[in-house]
């Protein structure tokens, strides 16, 4: 089932998820509705909050290989950084400069409970840090400097303008 993708001033993608506890039939459906949404929006990740879940999972999509963390936990980030464009299934329209850590190991579960662990670096690092943030209930707008914020905002209100 396709799933709703909640957009900026929702309060939802302000919210922080909260540990998954159950490893059940509902947590498996919803990885597989999250990851049907993500293939029909095109996106290259999904955190739960931006379905309306509060439930720490997310999906991430690099090249043909799917990934599905639950209650991901980023243990080390590389000291190297770098900045590239992102843009959000919820702030359509929107790009902005995000400076990031270009390697990471993240941890966590699949949706059988077993424990996973990930090594990635570059574009699939930044995915899962983008979609971590939003478990935390953070969005590039927070994550950018002013000048880009004020920029995406004048965007956003263009664009609420035009849909009147
Ligand atoms: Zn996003």
């Amino acid at each position: 089932m396709t799933l709703e993708v909640r957009k900026f001033g929702d309060p939802v993608l302000k919210s922080r998820t909260a540990p998954v506890e159950e490893f059940d039939e509902s947590l498996s459906r919803l990885a597989e509705d999250m990851l049907k949404t993500m293939r029909d929006y095109e996106g290259v990740g999904l955190a739960a909050n931006q379905v309306g879940r509060l439930k720490r999972i997310l999906v991430a999509a690099l090249e043909d290989q799917e990934y599905v963390i639950v209650n991901p936990d980023i243990q080390q980030t590389s000291e190297t950084s770098e900045a590239d464009n992102e843009g959000c299934l919820s702030i359509p329209g929107v790009n902005v400069e995000i400076e990031r850590p270009t390697s990471i190991t993240v941890t966590g579960y699949d949706t059988s409970g077993n424990p996973l662990q990930i090594e990635a670096e570059g574009l699939l690092a930044r995915i899962i840090q983008h979609e971590v943030d939003h478990l935390d209930g953070v969005t590039i707008l927070d994550r950018t400097d002013r000048e880009s914020r004020k920029a995406a905002m004048r965007e956003l209100r263009e664009r609420l303008v035009a849909r009147k």
